[in-house]
């Protein structure tokens, strides 16, 4: 074989690895749609950040998230759940601003912190990006006591 193609195929195979290893990082840790930081899976934030963010979902939406579908931004103290679109298509929807409805999964759009009007579409529950207190972090709360899923696993064709 010549060089050259030898040269050519050692090249190709570079520029397939390179693509593959920025596909994981994306991957294990995309960026916040709000502020564009890298997001932080839930068990690398500490312990008391942790505890206030699981406080949030036992007082507000009484439910136990799964803590490996929580992602956490420390920059703008936003908190990504299970029902976030990042979550579940982060290869397609990284600002779309995509939350699946925790009353009945529908996909809704346009989830971003500007905007005041979320509702779902099918079951029209309202929606608000709140800061939760004491935590200080930031979730898409749907009304305090409205009957949610357990969690959005499950659901994603839905
Ligand atoms: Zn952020
Ligand atoms: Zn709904």
């Amino acid at each position: 074989m010549p060089l050259e193609v030898l040269i050519g195929i050692g090249f190709a195979a570079l520029v397939a690895l390179a693509l593959a290893l920025r596909k994981l990082v994306e991957w294990i840790s995309f960026p916040c749609q709000f502020c564009e930081a890298k997001v932080r899976p839930f068990r690398k934030v500490d312990t008391e950040t942790q505890e206030a963010i699981l406080r949030y979902f036992r007082d507000h939406e009484r439910r136990e998230a799964p803590r490996k579908e929580l992602f956490v931004c420390l920059n703008c103290k936003t908190v990504h759940d299970d029902f976030s679109g990042e979550k579940q298509s982060w290869d397609s929807d990284r600002f779309g601003g995509v939350t699946f409805c925790k009353v009945c999964h529908a996909a809704m759009y346009g989830c971003n912190p500007k905007n005041d009007d979320i509702k779902c579409s099918r079951c029209e529950t309202p929606y608000a990006w709140q800061v939760h207190e004491p935590s200080g972090f930031r979730f898409l709360m749907p009304p305090k006591g409205t009957a949610v899923l357990k969690s959005s696993r499950g659901y994603i064709d839905a």
